[in-house]
């Protein structure tokens, strides 16, 4: 039995060292004590528990990379942007929401008995009243929860260690929505993710962090976003041991260049680590990323 832990970050490219790059400034050392990944560009590592590269999001589609289209692609393996044509920011539309729901990496494993989850914790009652408000709209993790039928992670399991929130130590929860939460350490939240694997074959989590502080171009808050995502990142390929793969990688570039404020069309990282670390070697994509995750989980 073959299991995976899958860490989305979103807006996370893959470029040179240089002054507007955090992951100069801020080295993953962590991370790359481990794994020799440092999340800057420079040699490929292809070993046999390693591979560390760059892949493409552009998917042969003209204009910038963007989150609903890359999203697909990532959890479902269909070039949604070659689909529609364009590049579609934030949440998916009618089309992309379908091909999500029936086609997506917790569905396609659940589907042939494979266990599987979202480690993401929901304050549930928020989010629903915020959809019903329309303020806001599912995004394609919340579409591929649901479209595989799946429980949300709520608040409660957060507390009793068994969820992680998408800005990892909770601080979101305390500071914008006024929540009684213990922070947890990014040590805590990278054990928690592997700890998960324990119960599931498929662990699927996401952090949108870097693409909010890419947009914000908040550079000294991205150098500390960096710290504690190598904390985070390191931790739990420490802690995987023989329990399965740990595969990590972006939907678009933005945080590495805060030179500007948008999307960049930078390759993103893709780093994968552990037992079947050897078959990512084959990714030239972000469409490449769900078979090879589905196939791993079918050996
Ligand atoms: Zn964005």
């Amino acid at each position: 039995m073959s299991k995976i832990l899958f860490i989305f970050f979103d807006g996370i490219g893959l470029a040179p060292e240089g002054e507007h790059n955090p992951f100069s400034a801020a080295p993953m050392s962590l991370t790359k004590g481990v794994s020799g990944a440092g999340f800057v560009k420079g040699e490929p590592i292809d070993e046999k528990r390693v591979v560390f590269k760059g892949i493409d999001a552009q998917l042969g589609v003209p204009g910038i990379p963007q989150s609903a289209t890359g999203q697909t692609a990532l959890f479902t393996g269909v070039n949604a942007a070659e689909i529609l044509g364009h590049h579609l920011t934030a949440y998916p539309d009618n089309r992309l929401t379908e091909i999500i729901s029936e086609r997506n990496i917790l569905k396609v494993a659940t589907d042939k008995g494979h266990s599987a989850t979202f480690a993401n914790a929901y304050d549930l009652n928020a989010y629903n009243q915020l959809i019903q408000e329309g303020r806001i709209l599912h995004s394609a993790t919340t579409l591929s929860v649901l479209g595989a039928n799946l429980p949300f992670r709520t608040l409660d399991d957060l507390r009793n260690g068994e969820a992680v929130y998408w800005d990892i130590t909770g601080e979101h929860l305390r500071t914008h929505r006024n929540k009684d939460i213990e922070l947890i350490t990014p040590e805590e939240a990278g054990k928690r993710l592997v700890m998960l694997m324990n119960k599931n074959d498929l662990i699927l989590f996401e952090c949108f962090m870097p693409d909010i502080l890419g947009h914000h171009r908040e550079f000294d808050k991205a150098v500390s976003f960096v710290q504690l995502m190598d904390r985070f990142v390191g931790t739990s390929l420490s802690e995987l041991g023989d329990a399965g793969t740990i595969v990590i990688t972006s939907d678009h570039g933005n945080m590495e260049d805060m030179s500007s404020g948008g999307h960049t069309l930078n390759p993103v990282p893709l780093l994968a680590f552990g037992k079947d670390a050897q078959k990512f070697g084959a990714a030239r994509s972000i469409t490449d990323i769900a078979p090879i995750i589905l196939s791993i989980l079918e050996n």
